[in-house]
């Protein structure tokens, strides 16, 4: 809208002349005011009501990615801080959400506010950008923040505690209280060259997660039981996993933590809808053993699958033998793809590499060892346990855990049960 029309509008709504109108526009313009509150102030000046829906101030559910610059009062539910480069430089962040009684947002602010999880702020000139289909807050140099003195009352928890279970990727200033369950350091090429970080798996009551610490720290020791706060989650290799920065607390906890020691067991269809679990258990038939099972052949540089002695990173390579079986299987409501490595193959096949070669050289055909594989497995019902990855090529299922179901009735019947179209609730 032009200006002109901006005028017009405001001129036929109060009754005064428009050249009049235009001209106090023109003025607060020239001034920087955004033009919605200069139409607000003229407004005012020539006694008319402030319109009811102020354009700047919003309600939470009603911002869009499309909403531009937008006031808001919120309460704070979460902060974590976090250290990212940006355009070349190191630049700390604080990430979390916000919410009123009409729902939540992310932000990301680029200084320090000074807000705090729990505390109610107008936060104002915040703009709004598009992140992952949703819309996101940006508090940047020119957003102004003001502690609120009446709270602003949400329904939903305020302060970052979280079960691990309900934790996804991209979630940000999280505290979790965990047990240790597994450590592993290693030495990776990070952003800064050769970072040595620690890795491993936590637990608390609800799942199992994977976790890196960046900072390698000593208190991360198998078994240990600690609460950590101001963790993020991204997702790694299909699944979410725990973070831990140079921001990240880590406490001792005196209490025990009842870490879960089983997989969740679930529906196929269910747990691929999740797009990726890191402890999973599923009960299907083997329904095919997929090509590239059986006797294959590996890089020596990167393990990756060769075949004709090529790596597709290293090119001509001399491929070593190894074991691997792919096999889909099915529950009744969806199909996932469980990979086997090399141990669980050999379980399957009854021999490990050895015996492999020696039959493919005896019947001169590679083939005879997933031949063999697909006999003992097809048609038969298995319990596979393992990290389930879901991207554009499927959904894979990386076997931990591979075992013929054993004929458990009270485990058949529920089975069967699960199997029966779910009856719809009587109107
Ligand atoms: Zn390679």
């Amino acid at each position: 809208m032009q200006l002109d029309d901006h005028a017009e509008e405001l001129a036929s709504d109060l009754g005064v002349d428009k050249e009049e109108v235009k001209s106090d526009l023109e003025n607060l313009l020239q001034y920087s005011v955004p033009i919605d509150e200069a139409k607000q102030s003229v407004r005012r000046k020539h006694g008319g009501e402030a319109t009811s829906s102020t354009p700047t101030a919003m309600d939470v559910a009603d911002v869009t990615p499309d909403s531009g610059a937008v006031t808001v009062t919120v309460r704070v539910l979460t902060k974590g801080t976090r250290s990212i480069r940006y355009q070349g430089d190191d630049q700390v962040i604080r990430e979390g959400q916000l919410a009123d009684e009409t729902g939540k947002i992310s932000y990301t602010a680029w200084q320090e506010f000074g807000f705090e999880p729990g505390d109610t702020v107008t936060i104002g000139n915040a703009n709004v950008r598009e992140w992952d289909g949703e819309p996101e807050l940006n508090l940047g140099a020119n957003t102004t923040v003001a502690m609120a003195s009446d709270p602003v009352e949400v329904p939903y928890e305020v302060g970052g505690d979280a079960d691990l279970v309900d934790l996804r990727p991209g979630d940000r200033g999280h505290n979790v209280e965990v047990q240790v369950l597994d450590v592993e350091d290693r030495t990776i090429d990070g952003r800064d060259g050769e970072t040595d970080i620690r890795s491993g798996v936590l637990a608390d009551e609800t799942a199992r997660l994977p976790f890196t610490d960046w900072q390698r720290r000593e208190e991360l020791t198998e078994g240990a039981i600690l609460r950590l706060e101001d963790v993020y989650v991204r997702e790694f290799r299909g699944v979410p996993q725990v973070n831990l920065t140079e921001f990240t607390t880590v406490a001792t906890l005196d209490r025990e933590v009842e870490a879960v020691e089983s997989a969740t067991r679930m529906r196929i269809d269910e747990a691929v809808s999740t797009g990726g679990l890191f402890d999973v258990e599923v009960v299907g038939n083997v329904i095919e053993v997929r090509d590239g099972s059986g006797l294959i052949e590996r890089c020596p540089e990167c393990g990756r699958v060769v075949q004709n002695d090529q790596c597709r990173v290293h090119g001509d390579v001399q491929g070593e033998d190894d074991l691997r079986v792919k096999a889909i299987l099915d529950d009744g409501h969806g199909t996932l793809t469980a990979v086997l490595g090399s141990d669980l193959t050999a379980e399957v096949y009854g021999g490990g590499v050895e015996k492999a070669r020696e039959a493919a050289r005896e019947a001169m055909d590679k083939d005879v060892v997933s031949d063999e594989i697909s006999d003992r497995l097809v048609g038969r019902e298995f319990r596979v346990r393992g990290t389930l990855s879901v991207d554009e090529y499927g959904a894979n299922l990386d076997a931990d855990a591979f075992a013929e179901t054993d004929d458990d009735p009270a485990d058949r019947a529920k089975r069967l049960l699960d199997s029966l179209p779910e009856r719809g609730v009587a109107e």
